[in-house]
């Protein structure tokens, strides 16, 4: 097995190029990319425009190692999180959030997907940062993901999905190029073709990742996991700003938007006492001006051993206005799928046995 190459981690230039080396014509490539990344091909059998011989040459040579739905749940609210497993027993999480017309027909339907198993950055209110990281994920386990997500989507709402978000497990930057090729490969015409301004990648603020992100003119809607205003805040809940602290972001985001000229989004976890009151907000409403910014106010879904709790209503209230006073527009977000823990920072497997392999409830 290990010698054979797993082409769903290729991307459309590699996979060409090992068509290439077996011989096989430029429309082989194309059909073994779509098999791959838009039918969601398990094995190579199941390539039935593809000749027999040619499928056992593939097999032989090459190995497709995508992500395994393993479980499904659903909540009140339609919101599916689905649990995946990989070629090496090792489980990571995606979730479809629907959002409806007034009718009860589907709107948006937006899948957030995870970029590695676990996390490294261990910011203080993420189910998944305590899980410490495990590995990067590949393109074709991305892609898995959000296919497998978008079958759920076909079945249960007669749509295709409309967004991602990279907002699950793990932190994308840190796996960046999987993450920006995965993202190319969902808009790509033979893949599900969608606009990459429907897709958003998030990062805590790797400023080397800001900057190559722009000097590369990566299209997708660049998101900052802002969750705090000020330095001294931001250093409690996110260990990465010790490093890289709001200073080094704007400079980031400065070079972003002047490549660029594109904006960016800001998502603020809003906790109880901690960064919800109006001086937070003014802080907030400076960030918000260093460039064309959209701020998602974010109602946190508590998760067990963390301190942090949401904030209360009438506080979100005070911020909200104070931010209105400032003439600066925010969007509060409520927590999806608060009964099958599927909100923002909830998504984890716990490991039991120090492999991430065994899942267990963390919460
Ligand atoms: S919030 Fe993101 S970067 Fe921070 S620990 Fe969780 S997954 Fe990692």
């Amino acid at each position: 097995m290990s010698h054979r190459i797993n082409l769903s981690a290729l991307n459309r230039q590699q996979l060409s190029d090992f068509c290439n080396e077996l011989g096989l014509k430029r429309y082989r490539s194309d059909q073994i990319f779509q098999w791959i990344h838009f039918k969601n091909a398990g094995s190579f059998d199941e390539m039935t425009n593809l000749s027999k011989s040619l499928r056992e040459q593939l097999s032989e040579k090459a190995a497709l190692q995508g992500p395994v739905r393993a479980s499904t749940s659903r909540s009140k609210d339609g919101t599916t999180k689905c649990l995946f497993r990989l070629h090496d027993d090792k489980l990571v999480e995606a979730v479809l959030i629907p959002e409806f017309f007034d009718d009860g027909v589907a709107d948006r339907l937006t899948v957030c997907v995870s970029s590695q198993v676990g996390c490294v950055f261990g910011c203080s209110f993420c189910a998944t940062g305590k899980m410490g990281l495990f590995r990067n994920l590949s393109i074709g386990e991305i892609t898995g993901q959000v296919l497998s997500m978008n079958a759920i989507a076909e079945e249960s709402y007669g749509k295709r999905i409309t967004n991602i978000v990279y907002m699950g497990m793990g932190e994308p930057f840190h796996n960046y190029e999987p993450v920006v090729e995965s993202a190319a490969i969902l808009c790509d015409p033979l893949g599900l073709n969608l606009s990459p301004k429907r897709i958003t990648i998030s990062t805590v603020g790797l400023t080397k990742q800001i900057r190559r992100y722009a000097d590369e003119q990566q299209p997708f809607n660049l998101a900052i996991s802002l969750h705090a205003a000020d330095d001294t805040k931001r250093n409690k809940i996110m260990p990465i700003n010790e490093s890289m602290d709001l200073a080094a972001l704007r400079s980031a985001l400065s070079h972003y938007h002047r490549t660029m000229d594109q904006g960016v989004t800001y998502e603020y976890l809003l906790f109880d006492q901690f960064n919800d009151s109006p001086e937070d907000a003014r802080k907030l409403a400076r960030i918000a001006r260093w460039l064309p910014a959209k701020i998602n106010i974010i109602m946190y879904n508590n998760v067990d051993g963390v301190t942090l709790q949401r904030a209360k209503e009438e506080r979100l209230n005070r911020f909200m206005a104070e931010l209105s006073r400032l003439q600066v527009r925010a969007t509060v977000r409520r927590s999806r799928g608060d009964d099958i823990d599927a909100g923002c920072g909830q998504l984890a497997i716990k490991d039991q046995d120090g492999t991430g392999k065994t899942m267990a409830s963390s919460r």
